[in-house]
């Protein structure tokens, strides 16, 4: 959603013009807003990387640990 700056309608994205006040809405506040939620989804993408990496590391060791018991 685009909020509209002299009215403060909210509009569809991707819209050039306020459906209220005809404004012409500013195309960088949406773009800033996109750039923010892109690097939101990249932090939680890291996160997630780092947390199946410590649940892999976790599995992989208790399956050596296994192994090793059953075959000493
Ligand atoms: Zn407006």
């Amino acid at each position: 959603m685009i909020t509209c700056q002299a009215c403060g309608t909210e509009n569809p994205p991707g819209a050039d013009f306020c459906s209220q006040c005809a404004r012409k809405l500013d195309a960088q506040t949406q773009e800033e807003i996109l750039r923010t939620r892109t690097a939101h989804t990249t932090t939680g993408l890291a996160w997630a990387r780092v947390a199946y990496a410590v649940i892999a590391a976790v599995v992989i060791i208790l399956v050596i640990v296994f192994v090793v018991a059953h075959v000493l």
